[in-house]
C-alpha cells in the first residue's frame, strides 16, 4: 500500500548521494536523540526516508516511527524548508525540487531501557539502529557514516563499527544492515579489553551492582573457546559484549560481531543466577552463527517495514535455547548435576504449559509476530513459546542422533554443516532444508519425528529418548498434596485477582475467569499466597464454595477439586542401569 501511494520514479537514481548521520544529545535528561541525515548529491526530484517497524532478532512490529517527532527538511541552496508529507505510518517523502545536499533533522523520545529499544538520560545513551535509524529506499546497500556528538567531554563511544581515521566519534557502515546490526553505548562505562582464541574482545558495562569483570571474562573466554570449537573458527575480527546492569530487566539482543546485553545488577553472586548470567552470554554469542548468518530464507535479506514468517524459529531460538545449557556445562562453568537440573526445569515449564499440546512449534515460530511478545489471560492455554518446545526439540533430537551412532554423532554435527551450507556463504535456508541436513546427521528419516512434534502436537516422549542414556523422567509431587484447581493468581495493590486459569481445569469448567478477585473459600477470606495452603485441607474430589467478584457482581461457584498433579519434573538414574546405558551417559555427559 505504501508503495502504490509514492510518486517516486520506478527506476532508482543511478548516481551514488553520499549518506551521513549525526546523533546529538545536548539535554540527555529530556531522553531526546537529535539525529541529523545530510544526503549530498541527490538527483532525484523526491527523497524517501521510512523507519524500520521492527529490529532483527525480535520478531514484533514494535513501530519505532511513534517515538520520533520535530522532522524537519532544508536544502543548502534554498532559504526555505522544503516541502515534506507523511505517506504511511512510518514513511516520509521530501519534494526536493533543484536540491541536491538536503538536510533532514528530527527527535527521538528514548526512555526505554530494553537491548531492542533506545534509551538517553543523564547517565548514558544507548540506541539500537532499528530504533533511530531513517533509511532511504533503494540505497540500504550504500555505505553509511555516523558521527555521535556526546554531550559531555568525559563521555565516550562504544560501538562494534570501525571508527573513520582521525575522527574517533565518527564511525563506518557498509550498509543500512550493518548500522542496525551495531548498537552504541555512550557515557562513562566501563570497557575490559580482553583476548580469546587470539582475537580482540570487549565487555563493556553501564551501571553498579555485583558483576565481577574479571571472573565474566575468564568464563566468556572459555564460552567463546567451546562455542568456535563447535563451529569451527571465528567468523569476526573482533566482538564487543555490552552489558547493562539495571534494577530488574533481562534480555539479550545478537548481532553479527556484538551482542546487548540486559542483567539485574544484583544478580551476579549467587551461584544460579550467575550461571543464568553465562547461559545468557552462551545464547547470544551463539546467535552469532546461529540466525546472525545461518539464517531463515525469509530473513537472508531484510524487510524493515513488515513481518517476516518463517516456521523455523524453534530452530534459531529453540536450538540456541538448548545449547545455551549445554556450552556452559561444557565449559565447566557448571557440572552434570546443575545441567540435568537445568534441563528439568524446562521440562517442568513446558508440561506444565497446556498449550503445548494446542499449538505445533512450526506455528509459534510462524505467529511470533502476533503471540509471544503479545501474551494474554489465555496464551498459556493457546499457545507454547518456541524458545522453550524448541529446545526441548533439539534435546531429543540430540539424543536421538547420539543413540542411534553410539555418540559418535551428535546435534553437534548439525551446526557446522549448516554452517558450510548456509551460513559461511549468507544463504538463507529453507525449512526442508533444515530437516534435510538433520536427517543426513541423524541417517535416518525424520518425518515421523517431525509430523508428531515439530508440526504437531503430541506430548514429547522423553522417556523413549531418555532411557537407552540410563535416565527417566519422574513427576514430583508437593510433599503435601495439593488438590486440582486450575488457577494462578496475583495480588496487586492490595488485591487478590486471578490471572490464569487453565482451560478445562475444575476452576475453568466451574466458570471461574482470569480477572475474577479471589475472595473467599467456603465462606473464609483467601489470598493468593494463602490458596495453595487452604487447598491441602481438602481432597481431590471435594466441592468447595469459591467466592469472586466477576465483573464487579459478588459470585459464588461450586468446584469440585481434581485429583493431584505433579508441580515438578526431574530428570533421574534408572536403577541398575546396563553397560551400554553407562556408556551412552558417558559418551554424551563427560
Ligand atoms: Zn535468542
Amino acid at each position: 500500500m505504501t508503495e502504490a501511494t509514492t510518486v517516486r520514479p520506478s527506476n532508482p537514481p543511478t548516481t551514488a548521494p553520499t549518506i551521513h548521520y549525526q546523533v546529538a544529545m545536548p539535554k540527555p535528561q529530556s531522553h531526546l536523540f537529535e539525529v541529523i541525515v545530510q544526503v549530498q548529491g541527490w538527483s532525484e526530484s523526491v527523497l524517501d526516508l521510512k523507519m524500520p517497524v521492527w529490529t532483527p532478532g525480535s520478531y514484533l512490529v514494535r513501530e519505532y516511527a511513534k517515538h520520533l517527532q520535530d522532522f524537519w527538511v532544508e536544502a543548502s541552496n534554498c532559504p526555505q524548508p522544503l516541502q515534506w508529507c507523511k505517506l504511511s505510518k512510518n514513511h516520509w517523502q521530501i519534494k526536493t525540487e533543484d536540491a541536491s545536499n538536503i538536510t533532514v533533522r528530527y527527535r527521538v523520545f528514548a526512555n526505554e531501557l530494553s537491548v531492542r529499544t533506545n534509551h538517553l538520560d543523564a547517565t548514558h545513551g544507548y540506541f539500537n539502529g532499528a530504533a533511530l535509524f531513517l533509511f532511504i529506499p533503494g540505497f540500504e546497500q550504500h555505505s553509511i557514516q555516523v558521527t555521535v556528538v556526546p554531550p559531555k567531554p568525559d563521555w565516550t563511544v562504544t560501538t562494534p563499527l570501525p571508527s573513520v581515521p582521525e575522527s574517533p566519534h565518527t564511525f563506518e557502515a557498509a550498509d543500512f544492515d550493518t548500522l542496525v546490526d551495531s548498537p552504541f553505548e555512550i557515557g562513562c562505562h566501563q570497557v575490559y579489553e580482553f583476548e580469546a582464541l587470539g582475537k580482540p574482545h570487549q565487555l563493556a558495562i553501564w551501571g553498579q551492582g555485583n558483576a565481577n569483570p574479571e571472573r565474566i571474562i575468564a568464563d566468556t573466554q572459555k564460552i567463546i573457546e567451546v562455542e568456535a570449537q563447535l563451529y569451527g573458527g571465528l567468523p569476526y575480527e573482533k566482538y564487543l559484549f555490552l552489558l547493562h546492569l539495571s534494577s530488574g530487566g533481562f534480555g539479550g539482543l545478537e548481532h553479527k560481531n556484538s551482542c546487548s546485553l540486559n542483567y539485574p545488577r544484583f544478580g551476579f553472586r549467587a551461584k544460579d543466577k550467575y550461571n543464568r548470567f553465562m547461559q545468557l552470554v552462551a545464547h547470544e554469542f551463539f546467535h552469532l552463527w546461529n540466525i546472525k548468518r545461518i539464517r531463515p530464507k525469509v530473513l537472508e535479506k531484510f524487510n524493515y517495514e513488515r513481518e517476516s514468517y518463517t516456521t523455523s524459529l524453534w530452530f534459531c531460538e529453540g536450538t540456541t535455547s538448548y545449547y545455551d545449557l549445554v556450552i556452559p556445562f561444557r565449559a565447566r562453568i557448571y557440572d552434570t548435576k546443575t545441567f540435568l537440573d537445568g534441563l528439568s526445569k524446562e521440562i517442568t515449564r513446558l508440561q506444565t504449559t497446556p498449550g503445548r499440546l494446542v499449538q505445533p512449534v512450526s506455528e509459534s515460530s510462524f505467529d511470533a509476530w502476533i503471540k509471544l511478545y503479545r501474551r494474554d489471560a489465555n496464551s498459556d492455554n493457546a499457545q507454547i513459546s518456541y524458545y522453550l518446545k524448541g529446545e526441548l526439540v533439539s534435546f531429543l533430537l540430540d539424543l536421538l542422533i547420539r543413540a542411534r551412532h553410539g555418540n559418535k554423532r551428535s546435534l553437534d554435527d548439525v551446526l557446522p554443516l549448516m554452517w558450510q551450507q548456509f551460513g559461511a556463504r549468507e544463504v538463507g535456508f529453507t525449512s526442508q532444508q533444515l530437516r534435510d541436513t538433520i536427517e543426513s546427521v541423524a541417517d535416518t528419516d525424520l518425518s515421523d519425528f517431525f509430523n508428531r512434534y515439530v508440526d504437531g502436537t503430541e506430548e514429547l516422549p522423553f522417556d523413549k529418548y531418555l532411557e537407552p542414556f540410563g535416565l527417566k523422567l519422574m513427576g514430583i509431587e508437593e510433599e503435601e498434596l495439593v488438590p486440582y484447581l486450575g488457577v494462578k493468581g496475583k495480588t496487586e495493590n492490595g488485591q487478590d485477582t486471578i490471572v490464569f486459569v487453565e482451560a478445562d481445569s475444575p476452576a475453568g469448567v466451574a466458570g471461574i475467569d482470569a480477572g475474577d478477585q479471589l475472595l473467599a473459600i467456603d465462606g473464609w477470606r483467601v489470598t493468593t499466597e494463602q490458596l495453595s495452603d487452604r487447598l491441602k485441607e481438602y481432597h481431590p474430589g471435594d466441592t468447595i464454595e469459591l467466592t469472586v467478584f466477576h465483573q464487579d457482581q459478588l459470585c459464588t461457584f461450586s468446584i469440585t477439586l481434581g485429583a493431584f498433579q505433579p508441580s515438578r519434573y526431574q530428570i533421574m538414574h534408572i536403577e541398575n542401569s546396563t553397560d551400554a546405558q553407562k556408556r551412552n551417559l558417558a559418551g554424551w555427559l563427560e
